[in-house]
């Protein structure tokens, strides 16, 4: 498995910005939010169990970084497979204490166990997750990061005034990418591209793993599409 590829990451310029983009560089982010599932670990659905977690390539060496430069991070977590009772509280700790140990420290968790019909304020793309992990960190939302896999993370990540970039895997939908803010072929890479202090280009394409490529091209031809997305 690749332990990340933040060395190839290269500003497309020939790239029509997309309207509606901000122009400005963002600030420093102080703290990065995860998604869990296709974010820091492979999505399986409703997992209860803690042998079946598996690491997303760079989520380790990621958080190591985190750790070693001392900014705080959380996970903002839905796992609706408690409230459709497929799922114990008690089997989502211990998948996320694996996942934590996986990642080689201790790792904050914050979840939503609703079901979409309870229209909770907590179950992305709901703010209330990733507010609640704002507080605990003692962080404004608009100096963080959200990284997510989905448009839900993007979207919760919008709903408080953070930043939002969209690691997308295989399963990811191609309109989700296309309206992604920003886009990074892995979790390396995303930090690299928000901490980075150079005023490039928010959209990040390069061509070095297949899933890069893949990312490039359906950004590519969903572009158009996503215009109307652009704040109007
Ligand atoms: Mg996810
Ligand atoms: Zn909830």
């Amino acid at each position: 498995m690749r332990s990340g590829t933040t060395g190839c990451v290269t500003p497309d310029t020939t790239e029509t910005p997309r309207p509606g983009r901000r122009a400005a560089v963002p600030a420093r982010p102080e703290a990065v939010l995860f998604d869990r599932d296709g974010t820091l670990c492979r999505d399986v659905p409703y997992n209860g169990d803690p042998r079946r977690v598996v690491l997303m390539p760079a989520a380790a060496a990621a958080l190591r970084q985190l750790r070693r430069d001392g900014i705080p991070t959380a996970v903002v977590s839905n796992q609706s497979g408690i409230g459709r009772g497929l799922l114990t509280w008690k089997a989502v700790h211990a998948v996320n204490a694996r996942l934590a140990a996986m990642l080689g420290g201790p790792v904050a968790f914050h979840v939503c166990p609703h079901v979409p019909a309870d229209e909770c304020d907590c179950r992305k793309p709901a703010p209330g997750l990733l507010l609640t992990a704002c507080r605990t960190l003692g962080v404004r939302p608009q100096r963080m990061v959200m990284i997510g896999d989905i448009g839900a993370d993007m979207a919760a990540a919008a709903a408080v005034g953070a930043r939002g970039v969209l690691v997308p895997t295989p399963a990811t939908r191609p309109e989700e990418i296309a309206a992604a803010p920003e886009v990074a072929p892995d979790l390396l890479a995303a930090l690299a591209h928000v901490f980075s202090a150079s005023p490039a280009d928010p959209d990040l394409h390069r061509a070095a793993s297949p899933a890069a490529q893949m990312i490039s091209s359906i950004a590519s031809t969903g572009r158009r599409a996503a215009a109307p997305l652009g704040l109007a």
